[in-house]
């Protein structure tokens, strides 16, 4: 859609040793990132999104493919960055919600301790609160602040939404739309529950049993697909 892109992933694919019947936990997987664009990875349990979204933060090796990412020098502070925020991630229990942005501000090259601070302020979670003694829904707002802080360039998320109540549900989706869309920070969201990225995600990739059904822009893809809908209600 003319944007320009951040990432573009080439027949990537992911097959784990001693895996079930030494099968692919993805296959031949190619499509491109939109540089600002919040892209939803919709998928069953087992689909793959958390190995995909593994592999493109450099956590996981694929087996085939690659991704390429336009960045600017070798890994200088104009490069890409890329944050990923695990659907299980560890807080130090003893450890206050401050003394943990001080462990990001550590081990981040790039850190922005305001920004971390904003999204805390936001979502009124104690800085001095230990982080054993959080809800694990203000838990993951930690994870979003410090993955925020880190200022990358590409947002990983995976089910960022599914350790939060319904009602910090929506608002933590548009927060993070509104963060995109100042910074021009470009977003990978993935899901199990389509209707949690109406109105919130500009494009979609569909993953099923790790092969990619449908990448592109959701309006288009919604227009061409609309018989996979379901019953229709006025019949
Ligand atoms: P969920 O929503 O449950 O997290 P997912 O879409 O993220 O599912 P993956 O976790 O990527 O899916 O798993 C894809 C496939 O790969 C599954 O069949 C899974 O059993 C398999 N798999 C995942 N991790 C490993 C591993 N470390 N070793 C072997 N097989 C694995």
């Amino acid at each position: 859609d003319g944007r320009d892109t951040v990432l573009t992933v080439t027949g990537l694919g992911k097959r784990y040793r001693g895996g079930r019947d030494n099968t692919w936990a993805l296959r031949d997987c190619s499509f491109t990132l939109p540089a600002g664009s919040v892209t939803a990875l919709v998928g069953m349990n087992g689909a793959g999104k958390t190995t995909l979204l593994s592999i493109l933060a450099g956590l996981l090796t694929p087996t085939a493919g690659h991704l390429t990412l336009p960045s600017t020098g070798q890994g200088g502070a104009d490069g890409a960055r890329i944050a990923f925020v695990a659907q299980e991630k560890p807080l130090y229990r003893y450890f206050s919600v401050a003394d943990m942005l001080q462990v990001g501000a550590r081990l981040n090259r790039v850190w922005d301790q305001e920004r971390a601070l904003r999204w805390l302020r936001r979502f009124d979670i104690p800085l001095d609160r230990a982080c054993g003694r959080l809800s694990g829904g203000q838990q993951a707002q930690v994870n979003f602040a410090i993955a925020l802080g880190s200022r990358p360039s590409v947002l990983l998320l995976d089910e960022p939404v599914s350790t939060l109540d319904p009602l910090a549900r929506s608002e933590v989706t548009a927060e993070l739309l509104t963060e995109a869309a100042d910074t021009g920070m470009t977003v990978l969201l993935s899901t199990h529950v389509v209707g949690e990225l109406v109105g919130v995600a500009d494009h979609l990739l569909l993953l099923a049993k790790g092969r990619l059904l449908a990448a592109g822009e959701i309006d288009t893809l919604l227009e061409n697909h609309l018989h996979y809908v379901g019953p229709r209600a006025d019949v």
